[in-house]
């Protein structure tokens, strides 16, 4: 079995054999920039079981012993690349289910954004209820974003 996923555009996709493992949350300063977001969702395979199936990522090098890959045409975070290692790890929201793997625990919390133990309290959107129907409409029939398995040719020649 395999677990698959990619950037928001479809120019990078990439596959894993077997499960990952070590699904967390990592809140340092530097996942946080990288993600633009309060945390970096991530979980580890070996380096040979996960493999770039389309498209080739940019990289930064955050430190001398990590390179975060990305995708360069639409900015998604998808590789944690402790250089070292034998090991790469993926950002989970870049599965196609993001919901596969939950996260068995958080690193770094030191630098943990204070309120998120307060998000039971958050009122609560359904993305529905929250847009109006015309502007959903035009969300639906130019969303660019890659569907969530692989495709065979990207982007899909217009029907
Ligand atoms: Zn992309
Ligand atoms: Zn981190």
């Amino acid at each position: 079995m395999s677990v698959t996923g990619g950037c928001q555009c479809g120019a990078v996709r990439y596959r894993v054999e077997g499960e990952l493992a070590n699904p967390h949350l990592c809140h340092c300063r530097m996942c946080q920039k990288a993600a633009g977001n309060y945390f970096m969702p991530l979980g580890g395979a070996e380096r040979e079981k996960i493999a770039v199936t389309r498209g080739e990522p940019g990289w930064f090098h955050s430190s001398d012993i990590v390179r975060r890959g990305f995708c360069a045409k639409c900015g998604t975070p998808m590789f944690f690349d402790p250089v070292d290692s034998d090991r790469l790890l993926v950002t989970l929201g870049s599965l196609d289910d993001p919901s596969r793997y939950k996260p068995v625990s958080e690193d770094s919390v030191e630098s943990r954004v204070t309120f998120i133990a307060e998000w039971t309290g958050t009122r609560q959107k359904v993305t529905e209820d929250d847009f109006p129907e015309n502007e959903l409409a035009v969300i639906r029939s130019s969303n660019r974003q890659h569907p969530d398995h692989d495709t065979d040719t990207w982007p899909e020649a217009k029907r």
